[in-house]
Formats: structure tokens, sequence, C-alpha cells
């Protein structure tokens, strides 16, 4: 099959969905019989609504299916709300799902609760989707596929974690000596950035309780359900809740867009996660406050690392999101790889 045929299976549209063989799209809608989400982050839901009037099956992991629901601002009304419910078909890891000759199976990777690559089977054509992934022990490297699909978030040789396997043990420095000094840490992130801090905590040993409002209590719980070991933690508002943080001991847990609030008063120590942050591992923004670079997303070295694992016929770098397709793709060419580009002319790099 020569390079042209190959990618004959493949398309990336402007709005972000990924064509892949002849029946499915991801991560963004078109006219295709079948939806495919590999993560419930908002740059990964777009058209969500229009598609669930038009697909046969949205498929993603039962994690992915409740999350989308509980963050509710993909499924603007009762009735796209009631079709996802209707069309969604959740699929675990490494269950085939056959359609038309066409084989989807999903895989483990880390970044968010639920997320999953893609691998898809057809006519005699093997191609794969990262979808937005950091390298780690539950990522997957999709084995000589024919294409490899692949996010380009970090795709510049600027953006550099050399800490990245410090970041945690620094984290855990700042939260403990927040307790020990100030009795009450504010962490603020993202969802699901902020299940993976709970998690890191947890896993080295962090005992306070946990406090978090309510709908992040309630993301908290589908991450326990799906496998985060988290325990002791509560809804600010309820009795429980109030009660856990009357003697002032305790880790706050609030979405990011409440960090220009904070104190700063030296009532609390306060940590934002932050994924944009190259030149070191923490550091200071004021007196109270330290920004931490946890990522979830693979940085320069850990995307060549993932397509040298991966040795794909083919790259093709999704250029329709956040990131920097053009020096990722510039580099692996020098590493001899075959790179486009989509969307865009499918220039070879
Ligand atoms: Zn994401």
């Amino acid at each position: 099959m020569t390079i042209q045929d190959l990618l004959g299976y493949v398309d990336i549209r402007g709005n972000g969905a990924i064509l892949i063989g002849e029946n499915f799209t991801i991560d963004g809608f078109y006219r295709r019989p079948i939806h495919v989400i590999t993560h419930a982050h908002a740059d990964h839901l777009g058209g969500l609504n229009e598609s669930v009037k038009y697909v046969e099956s949205i498929i993603a992991t039962p994690a992915t299916v409740e999350l989308i629901l509980e963050l509710g601002y993909v499924l603007n009304s009762n009735s796209s709300r009631q079709l996802f419910r209707l069309k969604t078909y959740p699929l675990h890891y490494f269950e085939r799902y056959m359609y038309n000759g066409e084989i989807l199976e999903l895989l483990p990777v880390e970044h968010i609760i639920g997320a999953a690559q893609i691998l898809i089977e057809t006519k005699n054509t093997v191609i794969g989707y990262t979808g937005d992934f950091k390298l780690g022990d539950e990522t997957l490297v999709i084995e000589d596929p024919d294409i490899l699909i692949m996010e380009s978030t970090y795709g510049d040789p600027e953006y550099r974690r050399p800490f990245k396997d410090e970041v945690e043990d620094i984290f855990l420095d700042i939260v403990e000596y927040g307790l020990r000094e100030f009795g009450r840490v504010y962490i603020y992130g993202y969802h699901g950035k902020l299940q993976e801090a709970m998690k890191i905590l947890r896993e080295r040993g962090v005992m306070a309780p946990f406090i978090m409002p309510n709908k992040i209590y309630r993301i908290t719980r589908i991450a326990e359900k799906y496998g985060y070991v988290i325990g002791e933690y509560y809804n600010s508002n309820t009795r429980e809740g109030r009660e856990a943080m009357r003697d002032g001991y305790y880790i706050f847990f609030d979405h990011m867009v409440k960090a220009r609030r904070r104190r700063l008063n030296g009532s609390t120590y306060n940590i934002v996660l932050s994924g944009w942050e190259f030149k070191q591992p923490a550091r200071m923004i004021d007196d109270y406050t330290w920004l931490v670079a946890l990522s979830d997303h693979a940085d320069f070295d850990e995307l060549i690392e993932y397509v040298e694992r991966s040795n794909p016929k083919i790259i093709v770098l999704d250029a329709s999101r956040e990131g920097s397709p053009k020096p990722l793709a510039r580099e692996l060419t020098r590493r001899g790889f075959k790179v486009y580009i989509l969307p865009g002319a499918g220039e070879l790099a």
C-alpha cells in the first residue's frame, strides 16, 4: 500500500474531528456513524450537541461517559443529554467494537481519569491515535501501526521538563510544609488534574482530610469508582465537611478559576497546579503561593520517545488543537520518520 493510499484513511478537520477509516470520527463532530471520545477535556468534546442528533453511537470509556455528564458543559439541553444517554456505548479498555468491517479498541493511557488511546483496524491497515497523553507506566505504546496520529501540545524543544521525575517529590514537600506551618493548604487546578494530585498525595502518605466544593467532590467520586484511591474527602457544603475543617488542618481543592481569589494573608498556604512551566519543578509566585509544574501531557522528549517506541510507518500530527506540530515534525523527520501535519495541505514536513 502506498503512502497516498494510507493517507486516504485519515483526516483531521479544522473543528478538531479526527476521521479514521470510513465510519469513525474521534473527538469532534463529523457526519459519520460512530463518534468516539478519547477523554473528557473540553477541546476533545467539540460538536457533541450536534453529534448526538446525527450519529448512531457515541463511544467512550465508562469513566469518560460519567465525567461528560457530570461536567455538564457540553450537553446544553435536556434533549441532548437524553440523546447522549441513549446513543452512548461505554467501551472498556481492550474490548473490541466492530462496525461495518472496521474494528475499534480503546487502550489505556495516562492523562485524566477515563482517558483512552484509539486503535482502529480497517482494510488491512492499523491506525492508532494517542489522544492526549503523558508517558508513564499505564500508557501502552501502540506498536508498529501503519499510521500513528499524535497530539503535539509540547511539540517544541523549548517544552522540556528535565525535572519531571522530581515534581511529585517537591509537590509533596510543599504540601507538608504548608500543613505544618499553616494548617490549611489550598490547591488549585482543573478537573482531572485535581484528582491526580489527590491520588499522588495519598500514595505518598499524606493523611490530612481533603475538602472540596460539590462539583469537585462528585468528580472525585467518579475517580474513586474507577480505581483512584483517595479516602477521607468531604464536600465542603455538608455538615461532615464543615466539621472536618473545624480544627484548621486540611487540604482544600478548588478549581483553577478560583486561584485569583486565593487568600494572601498567611491564613492559608496555596499551590497552583500548572502544566506550562519548563524552567523548574516549582516556583514561588508570592509569599504564600507556589506554582507546581504537574503536567498531564508528554513533554517534547516524551513525544519523541513515544514515536521511537511505536515505530509507525507514517506519523500524522494534530494541528487542530493548541500545540506545536511544526518543530516536532522537523525533529521526527530528522530522525527518519515520515511526518504529515493535518489539517493543512497534508504537506510533508
Ligand atoms: Zn486533555
